[in-house]
């Protein structure tokens, strides 16, 4: 039986973050490991229109201060709604959810982690009021969709029958871009979506390297930007190809520009060490530098453990959020390692030292076959010592360096950086114009960060500060 509700359902509720101590429950997060929502394009006679299902217990009946398992099931039909729409239709999920007074949605697929807070609870939010809410959303932001009903499931033995068929739909979606080239298209894409959380963060979709939070390919953002002209996703004419290693181009430029306010004048969309791609904070893994080795170690999200460089994903993720450039940093899809321009300005995976051993599986068939048993994970090092040895054991490309002592770089020696999470305002940046590891570029932290660097030298040639907002 649905409850009486009183709560807000606006725009303006975008971006709260919902603390632990603030939140009545959660549904997915690190805690959880069965969940996902998806929504699937069926036929017009398939759809109960404003139907909310709830399979398994309702908000109400679930314990306070809880981490549960939750998958979502959104079906919608229209004569202008087919596939490759889904992806895209899917993203929305997140905005509107966040357009809940109190409700925090987070991630995407098969990542996602929703906070309900105290004050929703307490003002009668269910599984009714939110599918009721999406639909009404859905359908009048996006006219394109006539029918809709959402099935809520917290039933942990139907989520884990239905996961298997979920995962198959994304990796179907996935595979699709496989044989596009950055080459063979006029038109990349981009994603605002992410603006309410992190304004200057623009995300820029080619065949080569999908959204970092692994939501969009070429082809959803296209449907996207097709069908809906004025939302956030939009046409990126490529321009001139500047710089072929490392992905940069005059339009991709020009329009990161204008829509990051200026914030953002140029990207390497192929490089993590100059002019990095932003995030915003929904990416699912995370490129790091590890200067002692001169080369990368990568993070998905569900790897609680530190690091190589005695970093969690967590302590982390403010490095690579809030639309700024740190160089040294990136947060990117799982799919974008199956790009075979995986960060190829900065020598693509010969340049990978490190992965977690989850992430490594996934993606193995892309790893260059003479690499696999090259790149360590979190058994065989734990940390950088046993890092270093093991790539001279393997004869990794790194290894030669390695054995002429690399010097440390001051800057990307994340382990004696110490930065508060979620309060990380990374600008302005002294800018770098070379991937030697010896310059890479050091962002000016505020709102209370703090970076200590032991033993460090920095040289700056050329320091430039602007007032905020002017
Ligand atoms: Fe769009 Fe990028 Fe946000 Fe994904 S991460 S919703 S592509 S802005
Ligand atoms: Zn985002």
């Amino acid at each position: 039986m649905s409850r009486k509700v009183d709560l807000g359902v606006s725009p303006a509720f975008e971006g709260k973050r919902i603390r632990r101590e603030e939140m009545y429950l959660e549904f997915g997060g690190p805690k959880v490991d069965k969940k996902f929502e998806i929504v699937r394009a069926a036929d017009l006679s398939q759809v109960k229109d404003g139907f909310v299902e709830v399979i398994g217990q309702d908000i109400p009946q679930l314990k306070e201060g809880g981490s549960y398992s939750l998958g979502i099931i959104i079906l919608v039909a229209g004569s202008k709604v087919d596939k490759d729409l889904e992806g895209v239709v899917e993203r929305r999920i997140h905005t509107y959810t966040n357009y809940i007074e109190d409700v925090m949605h987070m991630n995407q697929r098969d990542a996602i982690w929703i906070r309900i807070g105290k004050k929703a609870f307490f003002k009668g939010f269910d599984f009714n009021f939110w599918g009721e809410t999406l639909i009404k959303l859905f359908k009048s932001e996006l006219s394109f969709i006539e029918k809709m009903q959402v099935t809520f499931i917290t039933d942990e033995a139907v989520i884990a029958q239905k996961l298997p068929e979920v995962l198959e739909v994304y990796r179907e979606r996935d595979e699709k871009i496989k044989n596009l080239r950055e080459e063979d298209v006029d038109l990349f894409y981009g994603c605002v979506l992410c603006q309410s959380f992190a304004p200057s963060h623009v995300c820029v979709i080619t065949p080569e390297r999908s959204s970092l939070c692994g939501a969009l390919t070429w082809f959803d953002a296209r449907a996207a930007a097709n069908i809906d002209p004025k939302g956030p996703n939009f046409p990126i004419p490529k321009g001139e190809l500047l710089n072929p290693e490392k992905g940069e181009w005059s339009g991709v430029n020009e329009v990161v520009a204008s829509r990051s306010l200026g914030a953002i004048q140029r990207v390497y969309l192929h490089s993590a060490l100059e002019y990095p791609h932003t995030s915003c904070g929904c990416f699912e893994c995370i490129v790091f530098y590890i200067p002692e080795v001169d080369g990368f170690g990568i993070v998905h999200r569900g790897f609680k453990d530190p690091t190589v460089n005695g970093l969690t994903f967590s302590a982390m993720a403010p490095q690579a959020s809030g639309g700024v450039q740190t160089p040294g940093f990136i947060g990117i899809g799982v799919n974008y390692m199956r790009s075979r321009k995986f960060l190829q300005g900065d020598g693509g995976w010969s340049r990978v030292a490190w992965m977690t051993s989850v992430l490594k599986e996934s993606v193995k068939e892309a790893i260059p076959s003479d690499l696999v048993d090259k790149i360590a994970t979190e058994r065989e090092a734990k940390n950088v010592d046993e890092l270093k040895k093991f790539l001279i054991d393997k004869k990794h490309p790194l290894a030669e360096k390695l054995a002429k002592k690399v010097e440390v770089p001051p800057i990307a020696h994340t382990a004696e950086r110490k930065v508060e999470k979620a309060e990380v305002e990374a600008k302005p940046v002294i800018k770098a114009h070379s991937s030697d590891i010896a310059s890479i570029p050091l962002p000016i932290l505020t709102s209370g960060a703090k970076i200590t660097l032991h033993g460090a030298k920095v040289r700056i040639g050329k320091l430039a500060i602007k007032k905020k907002g002017g």
